[in-house]
């Protein structure tokens, strides 16, 4: 993967609209969530949201410039709890963005799906959206690891799981929600939506499946 030539306004930019596409469809309420673009990958410049800020109302003005350890580089605020899992996905994917949402249907399916270790999704169309995947009969892996409120200690975890499944386009955390990625700002917004709508999908399903 290339990486990207945007400057930080630019992805400031990108984010900002990514995040209120996202809030508008419930799937960052509350403050909850988190994006992330990659400014550079040596040293690791990652332009972040800021924690406890209304996603519905963010400004470019309040994404922050953090280096690998969390520190502040540019702009006021704190970066999110969960940077650590930012700073490892963009190193072991080399990726251009990162999307992180607390949608209704990632909390209901991994709280079912928890004990399995995962979600196999296979059969839909809409997989076609994931980068690579070029058939509806493409069985999408989408593990599920446990919630956690010390990432930084998790980050070796997450990065095995990341090497151990090469070819996994997210994963979902316990009760919590969606990570996802991609080459650039746009494609990590792409994953998110069909991710987010195999994952309402799958859940609609069980629902109208379950007796009574
Ligand atoms: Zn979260």
């Amino acid at each position: 993967v290339a990486p990207r030539n945007l400057g930080f306004s630019e992805v400031a930019i990108e984010l900002t609209a990514l995040a209120r596409r996202a809030h508008a469809r419930g799937w960052l309420l509350g403050t909850s969530g988190n994006l992330s673009a990659t400014v550079s990958l040596e040293p690791l410049r990652l332009a972040i949201t800021p924690t406890g800020v209304d996603k519905g109302q963010l400004a470019p003005e309040q994404i922050l410039l953090m280096d690998a350890s969390g520190l502040v580089i540019r702009g006021q605020g704190k970066p999110t709890a969960e940077a650590a899992i930012h700073v490892t996905i963009a190193r072991r994917r080399r990726a251009g963005a990162i999307v992180h949402t607390h949608s209704t249907w990632a909390n209901l399916l991994s709280d079912l799906h928890g004990r399995d270790g995962g979600i196999g999704i296979q059969g839909y169309e809409m997989l076609k959206g994931l980068k690579g995947v070029v058939t509806h009969q493409h069985e999408e892996w989408l593990p599920i690891v446990a919630n956690s409120q010390e990432w930084p200690a998790e980050a070796i975890g997450l990065a095995s799981l990341l090497d151990e499944n090469p070819h996994i386009h997210g994963f979902l955390i316990e009760r919590h929600g969606l990570y996802t990625w991609g080459e650039n700002v746009e494609e990590a917004g792409r994953h998110m939506e069909v991710l987010e709508f195999l994952l309402e999908v799958r859940g609609r399903t069980l629902s109208l499946m379950s007796p009574g």
